[in-house]
């Protein structure tokens, strides 16, 4: 599996995909990548350590992420990112958090002491669908309530049971209210939802537009950051 990577295209920056607790919900229907938690503590400091070694600061800016939320991640792995924030004067951090983490968010803010793009899975601002059909158990009711804490959402399309409608108000909820989003087109995994090739085809072809935007990261492949399998 690839765990650093360079992103390139927009808003560069490094990446890397650490190894984590298990994930403090792990419940949501489409996910199967919770597989990549451990509770080996000394052995997922020794991987994360190895692969943050790969770290050069060439772009001063990191994505950190694992399989769950950044509060997941070992004590001695976040103390390593931190030394090398400073070693390698890193000006921007990108990380992720579960909803459930909400009101921890700024202490994780404090810890860094830079400034931090905040994501989070939402994958739709259709309550329903959300908490629902895809159990995430992110029972924000509002877009603002959601901004309170956090800076950018990240968005699932392509899925059996997905709706164009749900799509579009997503679409324009994130080009609108947000400085930064995430949008995962669903590939097929383990898990018993499936991906809907027509959807899938209406998306790509109504918002190939999506790719010129800057603020908008389009994953067509899960892949599509270099870390992962
Ligand atoms: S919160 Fe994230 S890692 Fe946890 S089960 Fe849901 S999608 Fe998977």
């Amino acid at each position: 599996m690839d765990r650093y990577s360079c992103i390139e295209n927009k808003n560069q920056r490094e990446i890397v995909l650490l190894k984590g607790f298990p994930c403090v919900w792990g419940k949501c229907s489409f996910c199967d990548y919770i597989d990549d938690n451990s509770t080996l503590e000394d052995e997922m400091n020794k991987l994360n350590f190895e692969v943050l070694d790969n770290i050069s600061g060439k772009y001063k800016v990191l994505e950190v992420i694992n399989s769950g939320s950044c509060f997941e991640l070992p004590k001695a792995t976040l103390e390593k990112i931190r030394q090398i924030v400073i070693e390698k004067d890193i000006k921007k951090l990108f990380l992720e958090s579960h909803w459930c983490y909400r009101n921890r968010i700024k202490e994780m803010r404090d810890y860094f002491g830079i400034p931090i793009v905040f994501k989070i899975g939402v994958e739709s601002f259709d309550y329903d669908f959300r908490n629902i059909f895809l159990n995430k158990n992110a029972k924000f009711k509002t877009v603002e309530e959601l901004k309170e804490h956090f800076d950018s959402p990240c968005m699932m399309v392509g899925i059996k049971g997905q709706t164009k409608e749900i799509i579009d108000r997503d679409m324009e909820i994130i080009q609108n209210d947000f400085e930064h989003a995430t949008v995962n087109v669903f590939v097929n995994n383990t898990t018993e939802l499936k991906r809907d090739e027509k959807l899938v085809k209406w998306f790509e072809e109504k918002y190939s537009f999506l790719d010129d935007n800057p603020k908008i990261e389009v994953l067509h492949n899960n892949t599509d950051f270099g870390v992962g399998d």
